[in-house]
């Protein structure tokens, strides 16, 4: 089997936006489709001898990030990988974009499913008892992500320790939680930083409590009013051409609303901030075509 070639993570770089100075861990670099935090959810599988398996099943969202990475993995490893998701729209159908292109290409088989029959749709994919299947559950959240993160949390306090920082501040959105939940519950010395993209605070709260207790050393930042997930907004669209002037790009759904949440607290955080890259550009397009639209 070709063993998979991945960057080495971990370079930190910085940046200063608004007077403020930033640490910016570079996970977007590892790899172009496997990379930030799906590079370490999914590091217990990238480390699997492809002979273990054949098939991963998961589902979710038609553009998400964990999707395309799971479909990546599956590619390079000659696994199968198959996906549910809700009823496409037609015109996505007919000419599928962005994620949802790639992971096709990459060999992902499809399945479709109206709402009301997903929930049966899951139960049915899941394969534990089957040899040489696994079924992962949406975005990732699965026990097998914290070997991966508990890598990551590795990283980051080797770096601490090499810059002398006694206190570190850790900033990554959350979807699921489950990179913010492990990672808090890996350094528990330090703080972390995140906001709920997908659910409410609420609803992010009890999707956590499925893995584990919340970690105290969680901050889970209010956004100050509701947004609705991957909705674009003006305010988003102008911060990200500004984070774009320091020179590293980030990703709209999650990158640039965590930034927005994350300057609005600004005043009350102390000690330096270490922010997690954890990719999503390969969503970028997709999301300023609607940009361009809504205008
Ligand atoms: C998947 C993803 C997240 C959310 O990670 P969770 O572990 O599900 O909270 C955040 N940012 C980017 C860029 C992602 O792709």
């Amino acid at each position: 089997m070709a063993e998979l070639h991945f960057s080495v993570p971990g370079r930190v770089e910085s940046i200063q936006l608004r007077g403020h100075d930033f640490f910016i861990k570079r996970d977007d670099l590892i790899d172009p489709l496997l990379s930030g935090n799906k590079y370490y959810k999914l590091y217990r599988l990238i480390h699997t001898p492809a002979e273990e398996l054949h098939t991963l099943r998961s589902w979710g969202g038609s553009q998400s990030n964990a999707m395309l990475a799971i479909a990546a993995l599956c590619h390079r490893k000659g696994w199968c990988f198959e996906y549910t998701t809700r009823n496409l729209p037609k015109h996505l159908k007919s000419a599928p974009t962005g994620n949802l292109k790639t992971a096709l290409d990459l060999g992902m088989q499809l399945h479709e499913m109206p709402q009301d029959r997903m929930a049966a749709a899951i139960t049915a994919m899941r394969c534990d008892a089957m040899p040489g299947c696994l079924s992962i559950a949406q975005g990732g959240a699965d026990p097998m992500a914290l070997e991966g993160i508990h890598h990551l949390a590795e990283s980051i306090e080797q770096w601490r320790l090499q810059m002398g920082f006694e206190q570190l501040n850790l900033v990554t959105p959350s979807g699921t939680g489950t990179t913010a939940s492990y990672l808090a519950r890996s350094l528990p010395h330090l703080s972390v930083l995140t906001t709920p993209l997908v659910a409410d605070r609420n609803d992010l709260i009890a999707q956590i409590s499925q893995l584990m207790p919340l970690p105290d050393n969680l901050n889970i930042l209010d956004r100050g009013r509701r947004y609705r997930f991957a909705q674009p907004e003006a305010a988003f669209l102008l911060l990200y051409e500004e984070l774009r002037s320091t020179g590293i790009t980030f990703d709209l759904i999650y990158g640039v609303p965590m930034w927005h949440t994350l300057l609005r607290h600004l005043d009350h955080i102390e000690g330096p901030i270490l922010y997690l890259h954890s990719g999503g550009l390969t969503g970028n397009a997709t999301m300023l075509d609607r940009y361009r639209q809504a205008k």
